[in-house]
């Protein structure tokens, strides 16, 4: 059975106080720190007018670096492992947008669904996403509705938040979500049929609100298959530098590395070490004989925008990419991935 609130802007403080102390939550919302929206733990005063955060939420579950286990070898001794697992703290991050929420689906599948990665499920388990609907004209690289999201998808979310102007909509997503609205000293309300009726008019405006658009899209993992040994993949990664900003940045980005990082050497002591790894490196597919299968940036961008266009469609039946624009926006020589899907469908044509 669905749950809808309503909550005066002025008592978020108040819910969120609530959340922390009879839910036991960590509440975190973006904050504006040195021109830059990023997630942190709320202070005095919550904004929720963000565009969107310059890093997604996926840290929350997947974090750039994490110990997985220390060891320590004693000569002539079996060597000691110590398991470090995430600390199971109950984290709420508020104002997730529509399509990072649509990115977490996408990180699910990959280590929640398709393999059982404990760490990433000790994490994923106790997050929950406070989102809200994009009601404000979609920023210049926003494509959510061209993928299959939409400003006011509920995907991967908890709770959906719909701007009223002096007032949220609030609507439960999941049985998390509805558990959070119902926490003791809650301020929130029944919605009454003049707030649904009006949610529902915003949310239509919302989604009628004109995006840039994957031509097509339907079509582009066959387009971009027959596309692999096309000669525009030079052409498109000329400016390439490498940088690797377009991966780090993604909401569904999931490679990574494993590394042993040493503390100490009698006795031989470290950690093993989770990091994120990136596709737009060179040495990211580097073999040990030097060789390197992906020699490239021309091989490199074919492996980014097929792999969020056609391999990770072909393994779970969905695009990876959710449209969010982050690659767009901070790529600094202008790489334009739906320019670049768009122009690839046009060439195999
Ligand atoms: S952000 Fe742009 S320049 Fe940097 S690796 Fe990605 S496509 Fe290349
Ligand atoms: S590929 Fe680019 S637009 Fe698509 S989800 Fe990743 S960062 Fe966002």
């Amino acid at each position: 059975m669905s749950m809808e609130k309503i909550l005066d802007k002025a008592r978020l403080n108040d819910w969120i106080a609530a959340l922390a102390k009879g839910g036991d939550w960590e509440v975190h919302a973006p904050a504006l720190e040195d021109g830059v929206w990023t997630y942190k733990p709320v202070g005095d005063a919550v904004r929720m007018d963000h565009p969107n955060t310059k890093q997604p939420p996926k840290g929350f579950s997947f974090p750039q670096r994490e110990v997985f286990f220390s060891f320590e070898q004693i000569k002539g001794e079996a060597p000691r492992l110590t398991q470090v697992m995430p600390d199971p703290k109950r984290r709420a991050v508020f104002g997730v947008r529509p399509c990072d929420g649509r990115g977490a689906v996408r990180m699910d599948r990959v280590f929640a669904d398709n393999v059982n990665d404990p760490y990433y499920q000790a994490r994923r388990k106790n997050v929950a996403y406070v989102g809200l609907a994009c009601n404000t004209p979609p920023a210049a690289t926003c494509f959510c509705k061209s993928v299959g999201g939409s400003p006011v998808s509920t995907d991967g979310l908890d709770i959906l938040l719909t701007d009223l102007g002096d007032r949220y909509h609030v609507a439960a997503v999941t049985e998390t979500g509805k558990a959070m609205m119902a926490v003791a000293g809650s301020p929130l309300a029944d919605a009454a049929a003049a707030d649904r009726k009006q949610v529902k008019q915003v949310h239509g405006e919302a989604v009628a609100q004109p995006q840039r658009a994957v031509n097509n899209p339907e079509a582009a993992p066959a387009k971009l298959k027959a596309s692999f040994n096309s000669p525009l993949w030079e052409e498109l990664a000329r400016a390439c530098i490498g940088c690797g900003i377009c991966t780090f940045l993604c909401p569904t980005c999931h490679c990574f590395d494993l590394n042993d990082e040493m503390t100490g050497t009698v006795p031989i002591k470290g950690n093993r070490v989770r990091t994120w790894d990136n596709c737009q490196f060179p040495d990211f597919t580097m073999h040990s004989s030097g060789h390197n299968p992906r020699e490239n940036t021309a091989a490199r961008l074919r492996q980014r925008v097929c792999h969020k266009f056609q391999y990770f469609h072909e393994n779970f039946g969905m695009l990876q990419c959710t449209g969010c624009g982050r690659c767009v926006s901070e790529c600094p020589v202008g790489i334009d991935i739906v320019a670049v899907v768009n122009k690839v469908a046009e060439h195999v044509a």
